[in-house]
């Protein structure tokens, strides 16, 4: 009765929201790079993913520069997005989406993020499909050259709360290695709920940790990322 459910909630509006907290969308046949759909033509990775340092790729247009800028950035495989606003905190305009894939026989899910895009073209709680574009790479605000910032998360409740989670291998994935190792998927079924509304609030009282909501953000050096 829930997949029925679900799946006439997917049919009848590609971004309405089921069931309270999870929202219908097509279970993942595979993953692509985001930039020169759908095997990065064009572009190359210009900082790669190292735990405990840089949590994510930086990938940027062969030509250099800001030739990048403005170049479409597109869902690395069907999901729905569950962040689409520009944070600040070094980040600028954020898209991340939830995907649903099985591996071992399981259900599994993972967020990928997009980082300082220049525009957002999606928002929460709209179901994409795999190549479908959700911005366009940009510069964090003036912060960076032109760049895409992509993470890709195995822990779905950390959000834009990087602080309160270990930058490592328990949270997050190489991009790169798990896009090569997951191109062609076979889901058993079409159509996956995926769960909403995960993420730990960002503010907290561990050392270090940004303003809270409200307050006015500490004077120190944006991160880069
Ligand atoms: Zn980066």
């Amino acid at each position: 009765m829930r997949i029925l459910l679900l799946i006439l909630c997917l049919a009848l509006s590609p971004r309405i929201v089921c069931a309270g907290d999870v929202v219908a969308a097509l279970a993942v046949d595979g993953f692509d790079f985001p930039v020169g759909k759908p095997d990065a033509e064009g572009y190359y990775r210009a900082r790669g993913y190292r735990p405990n340092g840089h949590l994510g790729e930086d990938w940027n247009g062969k030509s250099g520069g800001n030739t990048d800028l403005g170049d479409p950035v597109w869902a690395i495989a069907h999901g729905v997005v569950v962040f689409a606003q520009n944070f600040g905190h070094g980040w600028g305009n954020v898209v991340i989406v939830r995907h649903a894939f099985e591996e071992g026989g399981r259900v599994k899910f993972i967020d990928s993020l997009y980082g300082h895009l220049d525009r957002i073209l999606v928002r929460e709680g709209q179901v994409l499909k795999r190549g479908q574009q959700l911005g366009t790479i940009g510069t964090g605000g003036g912060l960076y050259a032109a760049h895409l910032h992509l993470e890709i998360r195995k822990d779905i409740r950390v959000g834009m709360a990087q602080h309160r989670f270990p930058h490592d291998d328990t949270v997050y994935l190489s991009p790169v290695d798990f896009i090569n190792a997951h191109r062609q998927l076979k889901p058993a079924v079409s159509v996956a709920a995926v769960p909403m509304n995960t993420y730990v609030a960002f503010d907290s009282t561990a050392e270090g940790t940004p303003a809270v909501k409200g307050a006015a953000a500490p004077k120190k050096a944006v991160p880069r990322r």
